[in-house]
């Protein structure tokens, strides 16, 4: 805990807390910036970050578990006094926790769980997310043959999603309403993946899919890609309010697409990890609860900020709150 020592040590021979709290370095590892939700995160978090007169270094790992583990080992060497980790692989980060925890770095596990209880938790509440793709869904097409297209397979939220999901149609399985005629991963959340798993669904069943839950707008546009080509427009969920999604959603092709502020994300990051690195303990942080649902069941601190759905009925919300504009949103529509 060098660092962290430090600087509780510098608050308590009297600097002001401004005093010894600026001029930190927080690094932050990027998972990818395929989807366009991470610039929106990272904009809020560099405000953040700089509001508190720290600096912002970061790295992407562009998709490579590999990658993002030297990416770290260099914001180590760097100096970084917290970081802000958007983990690519949840088993494959293990060292890099490691290799942090050694250097007394304090870790913010950013969006996606880093399942180990040296690391602070910050999210939204992914299994919400995946309840309110399925209710909106299931309230336009409450019976009928559903496809689920699943996000990366090494990405927890994609397991999260899943849950909440059949939270809301599992009954209607097992009553047999709801039948599920394909589920499958789609490797990096690549919406070329999703396309080709939403094809073979096709394909296999004659095109009598009444509807999709997909883990997010990406992967969406692919499953409504999929879907046109054989002239179906039907029930289609998605996630991030992405700019293309919302314009889907007015358009009728896409039902709805929740809505994870990445502003609020990005910002309570930049200030967590400012805290932690000017040596707040990790259950220090407010707002936070415990939380204990990964696959390990290990008991974390962390904040789950919750979800808006956006369906047709009320996109004005993502436009009066300043993230889409009227026309963008409304094109062709
Ligand atoms: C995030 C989603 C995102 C996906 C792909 C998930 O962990 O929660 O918002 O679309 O990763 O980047």
């Amino acid at each position: 805990m060098k660092k962290a020592l430090f600087a509780a040590a510098a608050f308590a021979v009297g600097f002001g807390s401004a005093a010894y709290a600026e001029g930190l370095k927080i690094g932050v590892s990027w998972a990818s910036f395929q989807e366009e939700r991470w610039k929106i995160d990272e904009a809020a978090m560099v405000a953040a970050i700089e509001g508190a007169g720290n600096t912002y270094v970061s790295a992407d790992a562009e998709s490579s578990s590999a990658k993002q583990l030297t990416d770290i080992e260099a914001l180590i060497t760097q100096g970084v006094d917290a970081l802000i980790i958007n983990a690519w692989d949840k088993d494959a980060i293990g060292p890099a926790i490691e290799a942090a925890d050694n250097e007394g770095i304090p870790v913010v596990g950013y969006d996606r769980l880093i399942e180990d209880e040296r690391t602070f938790y910050l999210t939204f509440d992914n299994i919400g997310v995946g309840r309110i793709i399925a209710e909106t869904v299931k309230a336009v097409q409450p019976t009928g043959n559903y496809a689920i297209i699943k996000g990366d397979p090494g990405d927890p939220n994609a397991m999260f999603l899943l849950q909440g999901m059949m939270e809301v149609i599992g009954g209607d399985v097992e009553a047999g309403k709801i039948k599920i005629v394909g589920e499958a991963f789609s490797d990096g959340w690549k919406p070329e993946n999703a396309q080709k798993n939403m094809e073979q669904i096709l394909t296999a069943n004659d095109n009598k899919v009444d509807a999709v839950l997909s883990e997010n707008d990406g992967m969406a546009g692919g499953v409504v890609a999929a879907l046109s080509a054989q002239g179906l427009v039907i029930p289609v969920g998605g996630q991030d309010g992405d700019l293309a999604a919302i314009n889907r959603v007015a358009r009728g092709t896409q039902t709805v697409s929740v809505w994870k502020d990445s502003r609020d994300l990005g910002k309570a990051a930049g200030e967590i990890a400012s805290a932690l690195a000017a040596g707040a303990s990790l259950d220090s942080i407010d707002g936070a609860v415990k939380f204990s649902g990964g696959e390990k069941g290990i008991e974390m601190n962390a904040i789950l900020l919750s979800p808006t759905p956006l369906t047709k009925d009320n996109l004005n919300v993502a436009i009066d709150g300043g993230h889409i504009s009227k026309e963008q949103a409304c094109e062709g529509a």
